[in-house]
């Protein structure tokens, strides 16, 4: 083939028109599907309107900013965020939606997100009377403060002592040692007014364990620390990340606070100091579980912006070889290409939908919770606990994947792909490290393996959606045996059996193999029961298409992106179910080229609505703050122009000419025995 010589700038444009122009699904259809409803993203999308066109929300100098000046945008941010909320009426949902489209981390996330709902959770009803209407207009700004230097995942044995003293009726709240210090705060270091505090009760002399506690750490006068606390920011993190936030360290010397400022909607202290247990030992888990459900949707709008960033990009960068129009050929072609970042948006449309039903489900949990029906706890427990660790897992991986398929573009911070991994990295980690969580999935899965069968006769009806899968073992067990041609797998009643098939497998195996596991089971069995979750749930979500997704093409598109879910899942899977013989050839050839001639095959299908996909997420260049991902496909004239802002290109000359660069050059060309006049050119 001939190749053309085009205008490759140009070229970018037309591209992008042409993939929209291909693109055959209603975008405003599925967009509703994704946002629920045409109500929800009009909302939404007139936020989003006011934010772009207010000067404060400007980010075209955040990736040229120090930590502090990042810090204190932050801060301005959030302000406006409330100025907004009163000037236009806002409701507590619209200012949510307002604060996550800044793509900040901000501190008042931590407001939100965790001292206030673990407040209102936790709090004994009188006191959240008497502050849960200033927290909720944040005249008053709250952190949660359980980590400490020496000690996350083991809570149990953090330091930091709460000792009641019957006489004056008040906790001293202390840090005895360094390693009690708290470290690692979000909103602590410079902004929190209070905090709830996780510490060790101390009744009589006697610990029992740890308890919560609110405490007021910083005047509200002149914002200086409380006499008896030592507080300060911990320091720049990871690759810049969570930059904004001021995660924070604080000591407690002796700290008195009154007995009504534990927590005490469960466990409490009476007067003369006894202990009264709480009726549900899981109870105070509640705060952290509304966190990690939240985090299952928040995960899949940022994978969204990935691929919205990545498939853009790969749609209008044309690199190699020649296609037939005699242009070289769009990146996203490659089929190395497509298949790192469909795989993406597939996650990213599961998430959402997702996200939106644990949420549901939180609520009707927190509803139960608050009459003191505890029967929802295990449950939600468990799912969100599994799909913590698979949402956070995937969308690091996924971040990762789409900037390297965006080549050495997609490593400059104009891409954005950089600052949302950093700031999304240590979400494995915070809310429950996902190797420790794994083993809790894996004892929930091995409990309800035990339950089920502790039965002579065991009931499939007493499984839980999360162990639904533990049905496959009750006998009669029909062996499994798969060799789905090309076809036969993209129909997901297979996959999803397969799936759910690899999970009980590998309980009961674990199960059998209890007193010798080998070191990676509990990440491997945890991904297999979330996996096995998520699949019945993408069922579902398949067989609600049709009512809730008017159109067609608009149907099966969505319908591949799912079943391009659970394929790929499989595939990831194939390890479990070449083990277990589940997967088998019956001719002696490769089973598993049938399942990678499929995700193949459904790729291609997709591409042509891969740009619809992503513009069905309706972000604004605003939004997305991305050079590679602008949506008239002008990435080179994008980078062009955030380039010429880069603060080093003010001056023709920089500051460290005279200062180093000059010095060394003429040390250079003495050494080199050659003299410059300072107009000679060599
Ligand atoms: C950006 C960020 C924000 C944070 N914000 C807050 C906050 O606002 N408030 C707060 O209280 N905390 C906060 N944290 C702290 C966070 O909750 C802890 O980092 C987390 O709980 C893990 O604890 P750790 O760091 O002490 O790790 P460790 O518990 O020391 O874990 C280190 C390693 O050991 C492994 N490990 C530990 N225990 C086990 C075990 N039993 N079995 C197997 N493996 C194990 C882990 O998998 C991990 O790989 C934040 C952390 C970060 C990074």
């Amino acid at each position: 083939m001939t190749s053309k010589v085009y205008d490759l700038n140009e070229q970018t444009g037309k591209d992008m028109a042409q993939a929209r122009a291909t693109t055959s699904i209603k975008v405003g259809v599925v967009r509703d599907y994704l946002y629920n409803s045409a109500e929800e993203w009009r909302a939404r999308s007139s936020i989003v309107q006011v934010l772009e066109n207010d000067p404060v929300f400007d980010k075209s100098q955040r990736d040229f900013m120090s930590r502090t000046e990042r810090y204190t945008r932050g801060m301005a941010l959030t302000n406006r965020i409330y100025e907004l909320q009163e000037q236009n009426n806002w409701s507590a949902q619209d200012t949510s939606i307002a604060i996550a489209t800044l793509d900040e981390q901000l501190p008042i996330h931590l407001h939100n997100v965790a001292f206030q709902p673990v407040f209102n959770l936790q709090g004994a009803p009188s006191l959240v009377e008497k502050y849960g209407a200033l927290i909720a207009s944040r005249g008053i700004f709250g952190c949660y403060l359980q980590t400490e230097l020496g000690h996350g995942t083991n809570v149990g044995r953090l330091e930091t002592t709460a000792t009641y003293i019957p006489q004056t009726r008040e906790f001293e709240i202390n840090s005895p040692t360094i390693t009690s210090s708290k470290w690692w705060i979000g909103a602590l270091g410079k902004t929190a007014t209070h905090g709830v505090v996780q510490a060790k009760l101390i009744l009589g002399g006697k610990d029992l364990g740890p308890h919560l506690f609110f405490v007021q750490l910083r005047s509200l006068k002149d914002h200086t620390p409380l006499p008896g606390i030592v507080i300060g920011d911990i320091g720049p993190k990871s690759g810049a990340g969570f930059g904004p936030t001021d995660n924070g360290f604080a000591r407690f010397d002796h700290v008195r606070i009154p007995k009504d400022q534990m927590l005490s909607r469960f466990a409490q202290v009476t007067e003369d100091g006894r202990y009264q247990q709480p009726p549900h030992a899981k109870l105070s888990y509640g705060g952290m579980l509304y966190i990690r459900a939240n985090m299952v949707t928040g995960g899949g709008w940022l994978m969204a912006k990935a691929a919205t960033v990545a498939i853009r990009y790969g749609t209008v960068r044309r690199q190699g070889e020649i296609g037939p129009d005699g242009l070289e050929k769009q990146i996203i072609s490659y089929p190395s290409t497509y298949y790192r970042l469909l795989p993406i948006l597939s996650h990213s449309y599961v998430f959402i939908q997702l996200g939106r039903q644990l949420t549901k489900a939180f609520d009707t949990m927190a509803a139960c919770l608050a009459k003191g029906d505890t029967s929802l706890l295990a449950e939600m427990h468990a799912t969100t606990s599994g799909l913590k660790v698979l949402v956070s897992s995937t969308g690091v991986q996924d971040i990762e994947v789409a900037r390297r398929s965006m080549g050495g573009h997609g490593y400059s911070a104009f891409a954005g792909l950089g600052r949302m991994y950093n700031d999304y990295l240590p979400s494995v980690t915070y809310e429950g490290d996902n190797f420790v969580l794994d083993q809790q999935v894996v004892r929930a899965a091995l409990k309800a393996l035990h339950s089920l069968f502790s039965s002579p006769k065991p009931d499939p009806s007493t499984l839980t959606p999360s162990s639904f899968y533990l049905r496959l073992l009750i006998p009669p067990v029909s062996a499994p045996l798969f060799s789905p041609s090309s076809e036969e797998w993209t129909n997901p009643t297979n996959t999803i059996l397969l799936l759910e098939w690899r999970a009980a497998l590998v309980v009961s195996d674990l199960a059998k193999n209890i007193k010798e596991p080998d070191a990676g089971v509990y990440q491997r069995v945890s991904k297999a029961v979330s996996e096995a979750f998520v699949a019945r749930q993408v069922g579902e979500m398949i067989d609600n298409l049709k009512a809730q997704l008017p159109g067609e093409k608009e149907q099966m598109a969505v319908r591949n992106i799912f079943i391009l879910y659970l394929l790929t899942t499989v595939e990831t899977g194939l390890v479990d179910l070449l083990s277990f013989n589940v997967v088998r050839s019956t001719s002696g050839g490769d089973v598993t080229r049938t399942l990678r001639v499929a995700i193949r095959r459904l790729c291609e299908e997709i591409l042509p609505e891969a740009i619809g996909l992503t513009d069905a997420f309706g972000f604004t260049d605003w939004e997305l703050d991305s050079a590679l991902g602008v949506r008239d496909g002008k990435v080179y004239e994008a980078l062009w122009n955030r380039a010429q802002q880069e603060p080093l290109n003010k001056t023709v000359v920089p500051e460290a000419y005279e200062k180093s660069i000059r010095p060394m050059l003429l040390r250079g060309q003495k050494q080199a025995g050659v003299t410059m006049d300072g107009k000679a050119k060599l």
